[in-house]
Parts: structure tokens; sequence; C-alpha cells
């Protein structure tokens, strides 16, 4: 049986009075041992979270992570930095990034491996655009990002790893994939997963849908037998319709 597994990804929002004042109220309102709930803040936040979080079944994650472990990249952020401020996660290949950052398959994959080296769990996101969509290049498209993703990850390591499938077109939109088209990709996902690695690695690997999931949406969505969790934006920078998505 998979947990489930929620994760906020706060993006851009958030000073860290904000943060921490939002931290404090998941904090106090989460009650649901039955659920993994992960929190994603910018990284000036990182550490100030931790400090309310930490001693609560909440989780760190981080939104990005560089594949050096230190030198000269002006502006990136490591692996270890992460570990050092409490991070056990951390989201890698977010559509925006790919968007607006340069991040490729190669990017994507340099970063899981440098995450699992530190035993930070990656979140590894991936999904078509809606003129992929409506090409019928859905599958394929999820295909090279996963293949991608997973190249040269031992089956030891992998496992530690969560997806999240999150059709471009839904991210930040309002226009949520219905629960049969999730759990279609979800599947398919899983099958590929079996055939990279085997079919008892791929039944016990989490993933999870993300594109506007809400309190009024979730229910329906986590019910479907190959979806394990949300990866959460807007619905995430506010503690009730966090919760009443953790507790859907
Ligand atoms: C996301 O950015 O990962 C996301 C799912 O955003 P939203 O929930 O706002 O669509």
């Amino acid at each position: 049986m998979r947990k489930r597994i929620i994760a906020g990804n706060w993006k851009m929002n958030k000073n860290v009075t904000e943060a921490v004042e939002l931290a404090t109220e998941i904090k106090a309102g989460h009650d649901n041992s039955d659920v993994d709930v992960v929190v994603c803040p910018p990284f000036t936040d990182l550490y100030a979270v931790h400090q309310v979080i930490k001693d609560s079944p909440i989780a760190l994650g981080a939104q990005d992570v560089f594949w050096e472990d230190k030198g000269a990249y002006t502006g990136q952020i490591s692996a270890d930095m992460l570990k050092s401020v409490g991070c056990r996660y951390v989201i890698i290949g977010h559509s925006e990034r790919r968007q607006y950052f340069a991040e490729t398959d190669e990017t994507v994959n340099k970063k899981i491996k440098k995450a699992l080296e530190y035993e930070l769990t990656p979140i590894v996101c991936a999904g078509e655009l809606l003129q992929e969509r409506e090409a019928g290049e859905t599958e394929m498209v999820v295909e090279r990002q996963v293949r991608g993703a997973f190249d040269g990850v031992s089956k030891a390591d992998a496992v530690d790893v969560v997806i999240a499938y999150e059709p471009v077109w839904a991210i930040g939109t309002g226009k949520v994939a219905t629960p049969e088209q999730a759990q279609q990709v979800h599947k398919f996902i899983r099958d590929l997963l079996a055939k990279l690695y085997d079919r008892e690695f791929a039944d016990a690997l989490r993933i999870q849908y993300g594109g506007s999931m809400k309190p009024e949406n979730a229910a329906e969505l986590l019910t479907r037998e190959d979806i394990d969790g949300g990866l959460i934006g807007g619905a995430s920078l506010k503690a009730d319709s966090f919760l009443g998505i953790v507790n859907a």
C-alpha cells in the first residue's frame, strides 16, 4: 500500500515572515498521519520554516537543487546546503523551470543523481504541454521525460524517488485534468517504470498529480488507483485549502 503524499510548492511566494506564519498554521491544523505532508518554500525561507516544523510530521522540501557539490556557480544552491537547513525533499524539473530556466531532461537527471547522493527525496515533475496533448503526444513526451530522469539511476536509488505528473496546461490555470485523464497517464508512467525496473518497484513508487488541485476536486483525483498524492501550487498558499487537500 503506497502512503499518500501531498506537497505544497510555494513557488516565489512568501517572505520569511509570511512563510513562518503559513508553516505555523499548517502545523497547527495538520493531524492526519495517513498522509506524508511536505512544504516547499523558497530558498530564503527554508531555515526559518524548518525551525517551525522540525518537531512535527511535516517535512521540508526545496524547489530546485544544483548538480555540483560546490564552487563558482553564482546563484546556485547545493544539495549539501539543502540538507543543512533541514530539507528532506526537493522538487526537480518543474515545468516552470523547464520553460523559463532552460531545464532539460539531462539537467533533471544530473540533479536527481545529486539529490539521491545526499539522501534528499526528489519529486520529479513530468507533463505535456497543451499542444502536445492535442497532437496526441502526451505519452511520448512523458516517456521521454521519465526515461531521461531515471537514466543511469539504479533501482536501489530510484526507490526513493517520487514522480509528479503535471500536465502543463493544468498548472495555475484552473483547468484540472479529469480523474480519467490523470489516471490514464499515471498508469502509463507506472507501466513504464515496470519496464525500466520491475513490477514490484513500479507498484511501490509514488506518483502525485499536480495541476489546479483544490479541496473541491482532490478527493475524486486521489481515489484513482494510480494517483498517490498531489503537488499543489496555488492552493498550498493558504493553510485551510492546503489542509483541505491533505484531508481529502
Ligand atoms: C505546480 O506548480 O506544481 C502546480 C500544480 O500549481 P497549481 O496547483 O497552482 O496548478
